[in-house]
């Protein structure tokens, strides 16, 4: 059973229409991009140029024109009859086009939830264009067709066809009664701790891989699992899919040293870090609009 959506979920919320039936008429895609309505999403080295008013990150087609023959295109979908793609600009030393570019997760707070998640979405498509020029069958060069949303090998002979990758992902909040379990990697920002996440193996469930994350990063065997929401989350390929499991054991023990700390936390505490948010005692939450976070405000709000 599927609890009360996560909505609205930064990044999952969008006004496209991916109108996938179009990505194979290339004169259609071709009218849509130069008919004057285009909203183009253009990123480069994995950053988003920021629009003269600050706020944006998504330009006209006239203002980008002479920056799209050497761009990766994507047709992204319509919304309503504007048509939107991203533009995977060459990543050079500099900017092909002089500006401020800026990371997604610091645009995110600058524009509406639409907005956001369709930057979301072209930052996979360019990114997941820019990690597969070369097929992995024959090794040699792959071209990108069906308006950006397919790569085919340039070899005749072979002919390999590769699509878009998503890589899914389960964030547990583990629960025992009053308390939640939050753990920190290394490489984070000091004092911040989050959920219990991994990849989904090659064979796996999802069921079974909250419980192997949770068995391997903390020894905390989880019983009941209920799963409340997804979100995908292009850093660079990932799709969060959010749980509450209940813990049957307690005794914390690192076994995969994935996580550098792990402890848990008491509702008391985490209303206490929410309200002083600051790092320097030694503990950070994470952003709002991850859905760790989220996870846990629903642990404090219940349905
Ligand atoms: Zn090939």
């Amino acid at each position: 059973m599927i609890a009360r959506p996560l909505d609205p979920l930064t990044y999952t919320v969008t006004p496209l229409d991916r109108a996938g039936i179009l990505r194979t008429d290339d004169g259609a895609v071709a009218a849509l991009l130069a008919g004057g309505k285009a909203r183009i999403v253009p990123l480069w080295q994995q950053k988003h140029l920021v629009s003269a008013d600050g706020t944006a990150g998504i330009f006209s087609y006239a203002e980008i024109a002479p920056l799209l023959p050497s761009a990766q295109l994507c047709f992204l979908g319509l919304a309503d009859d504007t048509p939107w793609f991203a533009a995977g600009l060459p990543p050079s030393e500099a900017p092909p086009l002089p500006g401020e570019y800026r990371a997604l997760n610091d645009v995110v707070l600058l524009m509406d939830g639409g907005h956001a998640a369709i930057l979301a979405y072209a930052r996979a498509l360019v990114i997941w264009h820019e990690t597969h020029k070369f097929c992995g069958r024959c090794g040699r060069a792959t071209i990108s067709t069906e308006s950006g949303h397919c790569r085919k090998c340039a070899n005749a002979a072979c002919g390999h066809r590769t699509f878009p990758r998503t890589d899914p992902v389960v964030i547990t909040l583990i629960l025992d009664g009053e308390r939640c379990l939050l753990g920190r990697q290394a490489a984070w920002p000091p004092g911040m701790y989050s959920a219990i996440a991994g990849f989904i193996e090659p064979g796996e469930t999802i069921e079974a891989a909250v419980r192997r994350e949770a068995e391997e990063e903390t020894g905390i065997e989880v019983g009941d699992v209920r799963y409340l929401g997804s979100q995908p989350w292009p850093f660079p390929a990932s799709l969060m899919l959010g749980f509450h499991a209940t813990a049957r054991t307690t005794a914390i023990r690192r076994k995969d040293n994935e996580l550098e700390d792990c402890r848990w936390f008491t509702k008391a505490d985490i209303l206490t870090f929410k309200e002083r948010n600051d790092p320097a005692p030694g503990f950070k939450l994470p952003n709002r609009y991850a859905i760790a976070r989220v996870l846990l405000d629903r642990w404090l709000n219940p349905a």
